[in-house]
């Protein structure tokens, strides 16, 4: 049995999964980012071969994508995250027509065509509002594991509006708000509100067809999720692999390139070439 590996480089946390032959995931790792990519990739590798129980050499073809996709010295081919995660999309849920891509410093809503391909796509700007950076300064100011926002959040009766547009200011803003004596629940539900209203026109940008995918490591803040299916009308397709999704597709596009190596190898053998 031949493997192939997907690795994710973000700008917070790096995925790596390997898949068989059959496209079976038989291993995944993810790790917080540290300065250097290519270390962070490396060692994103390791921890996935061991989980798998493979070596080095069992690894038939490597595709990596991510902001630091130019980073994995060890892949053998880069793709965007907008190919690869329209790709890891449509696998878990074939009538995906929309996905919107929440990550720790960007956010993308990618459109995607009856054939599968990709149509359209927009991202965030420079500014950092409507991602996950934007619920980074909320678990900072709050000293509270990004895993208790989203649930805190839900516990909200009377969301506090927020008005700061820039993480940098988001901090403070909370704390002010603390200090009013607003529960954290509600300045909490406040900040959800604001990320959601940002992608969701994003989302719109690209004009928005369900089924609609949600990917990326925000799609594990179970806020995010209920808000979002709000401001859009329309449920969203969650699994466990969100996270993962980037890096699924990136193995997808590494199982083709070794298919198409076994073709190309057969073809030679029985002499068709
Ligand atoms: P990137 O690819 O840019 O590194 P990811 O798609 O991996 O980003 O998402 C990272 C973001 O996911 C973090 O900034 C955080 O907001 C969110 N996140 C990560 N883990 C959790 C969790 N357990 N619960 C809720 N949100 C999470």
């Amino acid at each position: 049995m031949k493997y192939v590996a997907g690795i994710d480089i973000g700008s917070t946390q790096a995925k790596g999964i390997i898949m068989d032959e059959h496209s079976e995931i038989v291993g995944k790792a993810i790790l917080d980012m540290e300065t250097n990519m290519g270390t962070a990739a490396q060692r994103v590798f390791e921890r996935v071969l061991a989980n798998a129980n493979l070596s080095y050499s069992d690894i038939a073809f490597t595709v990596a994508t991510g902001y630091g996709r130019y980073r994995v010295t060890f892949g053998d081919l880069q793709v965007t995250e907008i190919s690869c995660h329209a790709r890891g999309a449509l696998a878990e849920f074939p009538n995906t027509r929309t996905v919107l891509d929440i990550g720790g410093q960007d956010t993308k809503a990618i459109r995607i065509g009856d054939s599968g391909e990709v149509t359209d796509f927009a991202m965030n700007d420079k500014c950092a509002a409507g991602t996950g950076r934007f619920l980074g300064a909320a678990s900072f100011a709050l000293e509270m594991p990004l895993s208790d926002l989203g649930p805190l959040a839900l516990k909200s009766t009377r969301p506090v509006k927020i008005t700061t547009t820039c993480t940098v200011f988001a901090e403070t803003e909370i704390i002010g708000h603390l200090a009013k004596g607003h529960l954290p629940e509600d300045v909490l539900m406040g900040m959800h509100h604001s990320i959601a209203t940002r992608c969701a026109s994003l989302v719109r940008r690209v004009g928005m067809a369900p089924d609609v995918t949600f990917s990326g490591g925000v799609s594990r803040n179970v806020a995010m999720v209920a808000l979002l299916e709000d401001v859009l009308g329309t449920p969203l397709n969650v699994s466990s692999q969100s996270q993962f999704m980037g890096a699924i597709g990136a193995g997808l596009y590494a199982l083709d390139n070794l298919q198409a190596a076994k073709r190309s190898q057969t073809a030679y053998a029985t002499g068709s070439k």
